[in-house]
């Protein structure tokens, strides 16, 4: 990855806003102008105007020189405004653009990035590439422009002493590539102490309550503490490079002025220039600091500005599930499901298979169920039907459909999930309901509602379907939450249900209120349900128990009784503690 492509990645944002782009570059150049002709006014005022006592050409040069200032007072304005203006349409087209992307990158990057991390690219990342979006060009333009304007104003004055003063340069060039790559380096590390400190946050405000419950505040803060102070360190690395970066700019550029005076004086001395060519010189090299001083200066920000945009391209080359050209789209779906000889495994510990050579077969509108212990794959196995992950070998087929030739909304649109973790996004009970169809009428939503027992609660409440959930549906019950989702699955209305201990956080009498509405939600689909309260899947037109070793045992409730094995184990543990 070479840095011209990151370029000509970047290039392209400026497309939609090349308008305001170029009238902040035209403002941009006409200022950097004015810059020049100053001290060409002063020159003539000191040098002429004043000592021939010339009043009207004075005050004539006095008045360009405030006209000049009025212009470029505006001219400022402009740039200030527009400028920021274009990196911030730009920050939001890459905010946009990205988060587009995260919707549909595969479960599998979820499970490795964290939010916060993911939080902080969307949000201070941005920032910085925004900032160096017109900063960065108006800048290096403005200067560079100043610089080679003055050098040639300079050229004109005296040849000799502008090369003097060319031959500084250089120094100042090495200087900045040397610790420029100090300052990446270190760019970087901060980059990465502040999303974890992000990562941090969200964690552990997310995990409030249980740190709370855990009395564990001093543990969260120790925890903290140490990224606070990674982020220090980083921090305080980049400020030493920073510091010599500078300190060593600021030196060479008093030491330019130095050799200016130092050899002007000289010059003066043997005769080679005179008074007046001496005093332009030296308000010409005043010009040209302030430029350089300039382009010094947004290094900082180019280099936080390109780490971001690096960044920003990483989550953005992150491979999004791929789509099928010619995914087939089928109407409707009864919804049998086969598993032929699946093996899994997740990508992060490579080579340990989850499940292998696993095989099923769902009848359209008939029940499954998963049992074993916990970590034998039943999640695992639910989460190949929706494809949220790619199986390693081995087919899934609905109604004779591969799955990974269908088109994934169509495939998600047919198939219904009801977890044990319910996730209510922050809004109101309305909004999470209509999750499961956008399109629905009010009285759609409050029949859904009715069917997963819901509705009467909901009724209670002072604001009924307006209350708000709270982040994450904080301010209802575990059951209450699980018969929201059981709404929602009402109202998408699947051929295909996935019921993943649905009922298994919670207490006995909420169960049976719950089994109810999901017995209901089953009737007349294709069901897979897991479920470690045996009782609940006793109906089941086949019983599989799923062990980290394989399935142990398979066939209807009295065959797998009367093989008098594993089942019929955990069915009298069970019933014992009944
Ligand atoms: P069950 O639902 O039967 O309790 P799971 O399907 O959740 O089991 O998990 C099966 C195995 O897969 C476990 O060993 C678990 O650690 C692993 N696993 C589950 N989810 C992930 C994931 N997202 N990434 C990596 N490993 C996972
Ligand atoms: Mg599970």
């Amino acid at each position: 990855m070479k840095k011209q492509n990151y370029l000509k990645r970047f290039i392209p944002y400026y497309k939609p806003h090349l308008k305001l782009f170029i009238i902040d570059m035209v403002c941009a150049f006409i200022i950097s102008v004015f810059n020049l002709v100053y001290p060409y006014i002063t020159k003539e005022i000191i040098n002429t105007y004043v000592p021939q006592k010339m009043l009207y050409f004075m005050l004539a040069g006095l008045g360009a020189l405030l006209a000049l200032y009025v212009i470029k007072a505006v001219l400022n304005y402009v740039l200030q405004y527009w400028g920021h203006l274009v990196g911030v349409r730009m920050q939001a087209d890459m905010r946009s653009e990205l988060f587009r992307h995260l919707q549909k990158l595969p479960f599998s990057y979820f499970d490795e990035n964290k939010t916060g991390v993911i939080m902080s690219r969307m949000t201070n990342d941005l920032f910085q590439i925004s900032e160096l979006a017109h900063h960065g060009p108006e800048d290096v333009f403005l200067s560079v422009i100043t610089i080679i304007g003055a050098f040639i104003v300079l050229l004109t004055i005296n040849v000799y002493l502008a090369l003097i003063v060319f031959a500084c340069v250089p120094v100042i060039v090495v200087c900045a590539v040397v610790l420029r790559k100090r300052m990446k380096k270190v760019s970087a590390e901060v980059r990465v102490a502040q999303g974890e400190i992000n990562a941090d946050i969200e964690s552990a405000v997310s995990g409030i309550r249980v740190s709370r419950a855990y009395g564990a505040e001093a543990h969260e803060c120790e925890k903290f503490e140490k990224g606070n102070a990674e982020f220090v360190r980083a921090k305080s690395g980049q400020y030493k490079v920073m510091g010599q970066f500078f300190s060593s700019m600021n030196f060479f550029m008093d030491f330019l002025y130095f050799a200016v005076l130092l050899a002007g004086g000289l010059f003066f001395y043997y005769n080679k220039i005179n008074a007046g060519e001496f005093t332009a010189f030296v308000l010409y090299i005043t010009t040209l600091i302030s430029p350089i001083r300039t382009l010094v200066s947004i290094y900082e920000q180019i280099q936080d500005g390109m780490t971001g945009f690096k960044r920003f391209c990483d989550i953005m080359d992150a491979k999004p599930e791929k789509e099928n050209a010619n995914a087939l789209n089928p109407d409707i779906l009864r919804g049998e499901i086969v598993f032929d000889n699946v093996t899994f495994g997740y990508g992060s510990d490579e080579g340990r298979k989850v499940i292998s050579g696993f095989s099923m077969k769902i009848p359209a509108g008939k029940t499954i169920a998963l049992v074993g212990p916990s970590g034998g794959g039943k999640t695992t196995i639910c989460h190949l039907i929706p494809r949220f992950y790619e199986v390693d070998s081995g087919t899934i087929t609905v109604d004779g459909y591969p799955i990974k030739d269908l088109n994934r909304g169509v495939l998600r649109k047919n198939i219904g999930i009801v977890q044990q973790d319910v996730f209510l996004f922050n809004g109101t009970i309305r909004e999470n309901i209509a999750y499961g169809d956008f399109s629905a009428s009010e009285e759609q939503i409050i029949e859904a509602a009715k069917k997963a027992n819901i509705h009467d609660y909901i009724m209670g409440l002072p604001d009924g379907y307006d209350t708000n959930v709270g982040e994450r549906g904080v301010k209802l019950s575990g059951g209450q939450k699980q018969r929201v989702s059981i709404a929602r699955a009402f109202l998408k209305n699947p051929p295909v249900l996935i019921l993943d201990e649905a009922t298994s956080a919670l207490d006995n009498a909420t169960e049976m209120l719950i089994q109810d509405a999901l017995a209901h939600l089953s009737e007349g689909r294709t069901t897979l349900v897991v479920a470690h309260r045996l009782s609940t899947v006793k109906n089941a037109d086949e019983i599989i128990v799923v062990t980290p070793e394989g399935i142990a045992e398979r066939g209807t409730h009295e065959q797998l009784i009367a093989q008098n094995g594993m089942y019929k184990e955990l069915y009298e543990y069970q019933f014992k503690n009944l």
